[in-house]
């Protein structure tokens, strides 16, 4: 059996329910064959205690098929990954799960087989059935949120790969080619200049302390700091300058290795309204190709898309 997708009893229907289990909150959709919307929940997540969590998905699902009248299919979408060594949930930035049979307990708890799925790839794979990727055969989804995740998804299937960690392009090295004084940024991964300490939200307001180091920059956020930029303050408009760049610089290795059929941007950072056409412009500097064929395109379902492609862990 995959250590991915344990099974006790079985009874699946139509209906899918895909669950999002986050580390403020846990939230649930339930959709049907065609991905309409039939009902969804969301709850504050139970704080530090694993069970707690393990039993809130039971009961938020157990609430769900109440209200639609039928059992579901169930994916999950959780930070980190499930190991395929050991079935253990590592990477997680929720640390009650790490290190959990999450799996096998959430099988057991909900008495049916269920697939769990890494939150970066259930957005990529949201996208790719139904979303901004769909039609196209390689989906490379991106989420610039608090943290910086990917996946990838090849035919409307996910790719998981032999250490689960296909797509995790934000722990790479950022790209200093055309940037040699690159600051020497630390990660929680204990690794430097990591990707995700650039272009994550924490990642751009810290670039923005650092570079204008006024007493009114230390509290801006990313989106304040956009927001400061489109109204034409010199400092953010730098700061989204190199955020812009660094952007295109990391996502360009990415496309030159892989050459997805199309990139798609989540997060909270998507919502920047020109963040598509400033990265588009900047790419081809930095792309192994004499043209640059490959759009980037902002999520369809925004904040559902985990949600979503959770449920379609269960593809149609
Ligand atoms: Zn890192």
């Amino acid at each position: 059996m995959s250590p991915r997708a344990a099974s006790k009893g079985a009874a699946p229907g139509s209906l899918r329910i895909g669950v999002d289990v986050g580390g403020t909150k846990i939230e649930a959709i339930a959709i049907d064959a065609d991905g309409r919307e039939q009902a969804r929940r969301r709850i504050a997540s139970p704080s530090h205690d694993y069970r707690e969590i393990v039993d809130a998905v039971r009961a938020i699902v157990a609430d769900l098929e109440t209200e639609c009248g039928q059992m579901a299919r169930v994916g999950i979408g959780t930070p980190g990954a499930v190991s395929p060594a050991s079935g253990l949930i590592k990477n997680a930035n929720s640390t009650q799960l790490n290190g959990r049979r999450f799996v096998a307990d959430l099988a057991q708890a909900l008495g049916r087989e269920v697939r769990v799925e890494n939150d970066a790839n259930c957005f990529a794979l949201s996208e790719a059935t139904d979303g901004a990727g769909a039609g196209h055969r390689l989906v490379f989804g991106v989420i610039l949120g608090t943290g910086c995740g990917g996946g990838i998804v090849d035919h409307g299937r996910v790719r998981v790969g032999p250490n689960a960690i296909a797509g995790e392009w934000g722990h790479n090295e950022m790209p200093s080619r055309t940037e040699p004084g690159l600051p020497d940024t630390r990660c929680y991964c204990g690794r430097r200049r990591c990707i995700e300490t650039f272009v994550s939200g924490p990642g751009l307001a810290a670039d923005h302390r650092r570079d204008a180091p006024s007493g009114a920059s230390a509290t801006l956020d990313a989106a304040a700091i956009a927001t400061l930029a489109r109204a034409g303050d010199p400092d953010a408009v730098a700061t989204m300058a190199r955020f812009y760049e660094r952007l295109a610089a990391a996502l360009a290795t990415v496309i030159n290795v892989l050459d997805p059929d199309v990139v798609v941007l989540g997060g909270g950072l998507s919502n920047i309204e020109p963040i598509c056409d400033e990265v588009l412009a900047r790419l081809p500097a930095h792309v192994f190709s004499d043209t640059l064929a490959t759009p980037v395109v902002r999520n369809r379902h925004g904040d559902s898309s985990g949600v979503r492609g959770a449920a379609w862990l269960w593809p149609a």
